[in-house]
């Protein structure tokens, strides 16, 4: 928890905010439950802990933003501390729950408001009060600045030049077609994710472009509960995009950012018919689509042998309507695909979604405890090889690979294409090419 935790309850911003989120639905779903218990074995963080019932959704929704709406927010600090531990703690947004819930109990959005009344008093954890500084100082959630992001992005095109020939990563390019926005993990920390990106784009021959501003699709303000930040956020990438003139915004590999820009985004940042004002499309649709329409060609003699599996971001799947896509894309990949169970959009969690990753070490080994429901799918699957197209679930599956010894390598979409994709000739490098040989 950051600094201003220790100082004294503000209850009349708690009520504002509770008064704000007072519409039909949260007071039809705070009566409405019957205490069935129904959603208890869709969470797993709930089978994770032998079913304690102190971790069953209806009780966590209870003990926080139930609890706060009957005090009528007239908290103190220590009942904000509990609610601490379950509101971050104990639940990632999955939104899992709802779909077993038998009055459909939106779960996720009660503990996401609960989240709000917490940050607005600095109960919160300080990973992701740290990247909401970032946000507001940078407009990235890795404080890069511009000029860093557009060195990033020239220099990806120069390395990969020697690779494929003519490629090149155009920046603000007015009116194209796509403008790809990526994760700030991705130019801070694996830039060769952009040069993939652009092998991909340059050999189905796309019109793109990558903004300056507004590149980070990222939306960790949207977990903290912080929402006019989590507005301010979706509007930069959506004002850049009308700015450019292109005709939709391309969201990288990323889970959350793809609920944010699609489906939160457009009330967060002020639309109020819930339509973002440029068309969203996640990479995982995009590559399908690219494979399907032949503008990718495959080589047969590199597709995997490996067992490999798929997991489901909740964020892609059950939260974006995108299932089909990435097994789709597995057709025309692997030889021997593996589905966990469950799938598709009754898959479980990673366990590191929901802002669970850059809450940092102080949530790790109960990252790692809810993660083991999502090892032991993996495990019975036999996979060696797990594809995500989500940075978080990249990252939790990766450690969980690590903690229950799973033998597994963790990719993503790009990675698997990159490494399969036919090279047209007019690609190619010519003989005697060098690093210097390319033009932009
Ligand atoms: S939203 Fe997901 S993590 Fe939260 S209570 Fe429901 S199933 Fe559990
Ligand atoms: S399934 Fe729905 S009604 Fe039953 S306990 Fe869970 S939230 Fe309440």
């Amino acid at each position: 928890m950051n600094e201003l935790s220790e100082k004294p309850v503000n209850v009349k911003n708690i009520q504002q905010i509770l008064d704000a989120n007072d519409g039909a639905r949260m007071r039809t779903w705070l009566s409405i439950c019957a205490r069935c218990g129904l959603c208890a074995d869709s969470c797993f963080f709930y089978l994770a802990k032998n079913k304690d019932p102190r971790v069953s959704p209806a009780y966590k929704v209870n003990a926080t933003i139930g609890e706060m709406y009957r005090r009528k927010g007239n908290v103190d600090r220590e009942f904000l501390k509990k609610c601490y531990d379950i509101v971050w703690g104990q639940c990632t947004t999955c939104k899992r729950c709802s779909s077993f819930c038998p009055f459909g109990i939106d779960i996720a959005t009660m503990i996401s408001t609960a989240r709000t009344v917490c940050w607005s008093q600095g109960v919160v954890p300080e990973g992701l009060a740290k990247s909401s500084d970032n946000y507001r100082d940078s407009g990235n959630q890795m404080g890069m600045a511009t000029e860093d992001f557009v060195d990033t992005c020239n220099w990806m095109a120069e390395e990969t030049e020697e690779e494929l020939r003519g490629i090149s990563i155009p920046v603000d390019k007015a009116g194209a077609r796509y403008m790809y926005t990526v994760n700030a993990r991705e130019p801070m920390f694996y830039p060769q994710d952009i040069a993939m990106a652009a092998k991909i784009f340059t050999v189905a021959e796309e019109d793109w472009t990558m903004p300056s501003t507004g590149w980070d699709c990222t939306n960790l303000a949207m977990f903290a509960g912080d929402r006019a930040l989590a507005g301010q956020i979706v509007r930069n990438m959506y004002n850049k995009a009308i700015e450019l003139g292109v005709q939709k915004i391309v969201i990288t590999e990323c889970g959350h950012a793809y609920r944010s820009a699609m489906f939160e985004g457009p009330y967060l940042a002020g639309y109020q018919d819930g339509k973002p004002p440029v068309e969203i499309i996640h990479s995982v649709r995009l590559f399908y689509e690219y494979l399907r329409d032949g503008r990718i060609k495959i080589d047969p003699g590199k597709m995997i042998e490996e067992p490999i599996t798929y997991q489901d971001p909740c964020n892609v799947s059950r939260n974006g309507g995108l299932w089909e896509e990435g097994r789709k894309i597995m057709g025309y990949l692997a030889k021997d695909f593996r589905d966990m169970s469950p799938n598709r959009d009754h898959n479980h969690c990673c366990g590191g979604g929901g802002g669970f990753i850059p809450m940092g070490a102080e949530f790790k080994k109960r990252r790692m405890e809810s993660g083991r429901i999502k090892a032991e799918q993996i495990k019975a699957t036999g996979a060696k090889i797990v594809v995500t197209p989500c940075h978080n679930c990249f990252d939790q599956v990766r450690d969980l690979g690590k903690e229950y010894d799973l033998g597994i390598k963790v990719v993503s979409f790009k990675e698997l294409i990159c490494e399969a994709m036919i090279i047209p000739e007019k690609f190619q490098p010519l003989a005697g090419d060098d690093a210097e040989g390319g033009e932009e």
